[in-house]
């Protein structure tokens, strides 16, 4: 049954919001029964499977590096349940090919097979640490003495170690400073600070906050005849290109560099570049910071340390590329689109658990959810796991390209003014390809800001919105979703959507410890997911698909001259 949510019930909701809302009338309808059946398999432990799925994807198959031996099984896991719940249509769907060969920018799969590092001299310890992405292995068991090596051109490099670095472990940079944990590194949005997300600063009808529109600058260029050691890029959307100083230590016979993170406490970060060749590159590895500055240290004493190592990385080359995709049909709009979405890839340093197996393990569970439940959805509900989104949001990109419009090229000139795409509403500048399935698209909903629960929605500069998901979000006030914030929030799969006019959306979720401790760090393990908040948005995220799919219109697709960006959040 469906019912209209207005009368008094709704004054009193008003009237309780903040002053700086405009009152407005409920007009959505919300299924209630439908919602309940939902909360119903979602949020009561015993019928929830979010956290067996979160297991699965990050015990079982581990690291899911895009590219990866791993992420391949995971994704034939992920398939083979989906159908297992009753899903159609449940694949592995490849990536369209790349026109220049290049496989889309990955040209061959890396794992990590095997990791020692200990120290043997002048004291012997164990090392904790994790080879770089892409980078090789040692040669066997191999001892070096570490060296800082904190020069950061070429030019300097060549001029002062030529001849000086055979068989050394580098430093690269100075120990870090760890500061102690302060405050918690735990934490969630109390409601003053979610007010605030929509106080004047972020407001929904109005000018965004003009001091988070812009961040940073172009980095200055290089002098004339100066070759920066970071020229090399990798962990971009853009090509990826190596980095131009491993060539040199390379053909000094370096053993392998040395990294770490200031964060401390035994936590470090990870990452890689996919453009890296074995051929022209060393052994890199991050360690713990303690590891890190222990080394440094004695080394600043005149006390030669000695490493061990052995590591074995194993490439392959020109890898499946894949985005795990299923379905549940609509009734009677099944040919219009819902999505539910967030991406499968993750980095290795652990199981990559918080970033982003808990938005992957939602958002399968929303689909169980949904399918379990029996309830009715009229417009079809996809589900969208992507991969490459941790080297610039590759697979949904390259998704949305291949099914609803081509994004203009990012970086690029843009397309011609008068690209046909253009002629239809909400189509920004710079598309230049439009299917019929964009106009059927009604909604894309993200999840990969962390274990966190969800407490609202970013509008992503979309003000039609806000008064549909205020209403949206009524039955989920009692579980901490009660905010949005118009802003634009970047960094992950959404923007893909975005990007082409279509509605897509990331959910605001409590950072819980993804900056402090989790996000892309060895700490990325399954003990850091909260249940109670992963069944809350398994469940947040099947009701809002719900909705989307049985609303009589789409979703409104936001103004081609949105608002400023500010507002929001960036980085996944
Ligand atoms: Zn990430």
């Amino acid at each position: 049954m469906r019912k209209p949510f207005y009368g008094a019930l709704a004054v009193t909701f008003a009237a309780a919001l903040t002053a700086s809302l405009p009152l407005r009338a409920f007009t959505e309808s919300i299924d209630y029964d439908s919602i309940n059946k939902i909360k119903q398999q979602g949020l009561v432990a015993s019928n929830s499977k979010v956290m067996d799925t979160l297991s699965y994807l990050t015990d079982v198959a581990g690291p899911r590096l895009t590219g990866s031996p791993n992420i391949e099984k995971a994704g034939q896991w992920a398939v083979k349940q989906l159908s297992d719940w009753g899903l159609t249509g449940a694949a592995l769907e490849p990536w369209p090919a790349d026109a220049t060969g290049g496989n889309n920018g990955f040209p061959r799969g890396w794992s990590n097979d095997k990791f020692y590092m200990a120290a043997v001299a002048p004291d012997a310890f164990p090392i904790v640490g994790t080879p770089t992405a892409w980078t090789p292995g040692t040669t066997g068991l191999v001892r070096g003495n570490a060296m800082m090596v904190t020069e950061n051109t070429l030019e300097e490099l060549k001029a002062k170690y030529t001849g000086k670095l055979k068989g050394a472990w580098i430093l690269r940079t100075p120990p870090p400073d760890v500061a102690a944990y302060w405050t918690a590194p735990a934490k969630r949005y109390t409601r003053e600070e979610l007010d605030a997300m929509e106080s004047p600063a972020y407001p929904e009808f109005g000018v965004a906050n003009p001091a988070a529109a812009g961040r940073g600058g172009a980095p200055a260029a290089p002098a004339p005849g100066v070759t920066p050691c970071n020229a090399g890029r990798g962990g971009g959307g853009g090509a990826a290109t190596p980095n131009p100083c491993d060539a040199f230590f390379k053909a000094e016979g370096v053993a392998g560099v040395l990294s770490t993170a200031p964060r401390g406490h035994g936590i470090y970060t990870i990452g890689g570049n996919r453009a890296t060749d074995p051929a022209t590159s060393v052994a890199q590895v991050a360690i713990t910071a303690e590891h890190y500055g222990r080394i440094a240290r004695l080394l600043a004493k005149n006390l030669p340390v000695t490493l061990e190592a052995d590591i074995k990385n194993t490439y392959t080359a020109n890898p499946p590329m894949f985005n795990v995709v299923a379905e549940i049909k609509g009734t009677d709009k099944a040919d219009e689109i819902v999505m539910l979405g967030g991406h499968f890839d993750s980095w290795h340093a652990s199981t990559g658990a918080t970033d982003n197996a808990a938005g992957s393990a939602a958002m399968m569970e929303a689909m169980r959810i949904l399918k379990q439940s029996g309830v009715t959805l009229r417009r079809t509900v996809r589900l969208g796991l992507w991969t490459g989104e941790e080297q610039g949001i590759i697979g949904s990109r390259l998704y949305v390209n291949a099914h609803f419009a081509t994004a203009p090229a990012r970086g690029g000139a843009p397309a011609a003014a008068s690209s046909p795409a253009q002629t239809l509403p909400g189509v920004p500048a710079g598309v230049t390809m439009v299917t019929p399935a964009w106009s059927k698209f009604a909604a894309y909903f993200n999840i990969d800001n962390g274990t966190g629960a969800i407490r609202g929605v970013y509008l992503q500069q979309n003000q039609a919105m806000a008064p549909i998901f205020r209403e949206w979000m009524e039955p989920f006030k009692s579980i901490g979703m009660t905010h949005l914030n118009v802003g634009n929030t970047g960094g992950t799969d959404h923007l893909s959507f975005d990007a082409v006019g279509l509605p897509g959306f990331q959910f605001i979720q409590d950072a819980v410890e993804y900056g402090t401790m989790t996000h892309h760090t060895n700490l990325d393990s399954y003990e850091r997911a909260q249940p109670e908040d992963m069944r809350r948005n398994a469940t947040i995220a099947a009701a809002f698909a719900f909705l989307a799919a049985n609303r009589d219109e789409k979703l409104p697709h936001k103004p081609v001259t949105a608002l400023p960006a500010g507002g929001g959040r960036g980085g996944n």
